[in-house]
């Protein structure tokens, strides 16, 4: 929780405003808001198998989740997508669309996570093409009816499964 204003360094003290709880600097009156982070990740799919990373960091360090990570602050969603792709697997990818917008909850960080789906941007890649890299220690395409165990995010699991039942009903 802040203590202090990041305007002039004066002490935070609670402040309601529309009834929502937040903090107020008592010096120069600069408000804290509390807002989700914005998150993007993408479902990337080569002959039904879809692209997972393996967590180098906190949390949930060792488990697989889609590659993902917080936009800069002059990026757009799409660029984070695909730059946080690149950085953790190494793959060059192309979007082909909005997957999906979710709030997520289960991390410190809230966050308002865009996921699209992509493909790989050269359609001759194989996983000898893949290196894991920055918040990622290891990256590899998994069936999509035999993912691991262990994904690190119920809403990352959820997309996977949600993307999975589509291409299931786009067959019937
Ligand atoms: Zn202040």
């Amino acid at each position: 929780m802040a203590k202090y204003c990041i305007e002039c360094g004066g002490e935070l003290g609670p402040f309601a405003e529309n009834g929502v709880p937040r903090l107020r600097c008592e010096k120069c009156g600069w408000i804290h808001y509390l807002n989700p982070y914005p998150a993007a990740a993408t479902l990337t799919v080569r002959d039904s198998e879809v692209l997972l990373v393996r967590r180098g960091v906190e949390p949930r360090v060792g488990m697989w989740c889609l590659p993902s990570g917080f936009e800069e602050y002059e990026e757009t969603p799409e660029e984070a997508a695909v730059r946080e792709t690149r950085e953790e697997s190494g793959l060059d990818v192309e979007l082909t669309g909005l997957f999906s917008v979710n709030y997520v909850s289960e991390t410190d960080k809230r966050c308002v996570l865009i996921i699209y789906t992509a493909v790989p941007r050269d359609p001759s890649a194989t996983d000898a093409d893949l290196a894991a890299g920055d918040d990622a220690t290891d990256a590899r395409f998994f069936p999509l009816d035999a993912l691991p165990p262990d994904i690190a995010f119920v809403s990352h699991r959820e997309a996977i499964e949600k993307y999975r039942d589509t291409l299931v009903e786009d067959q019937k």
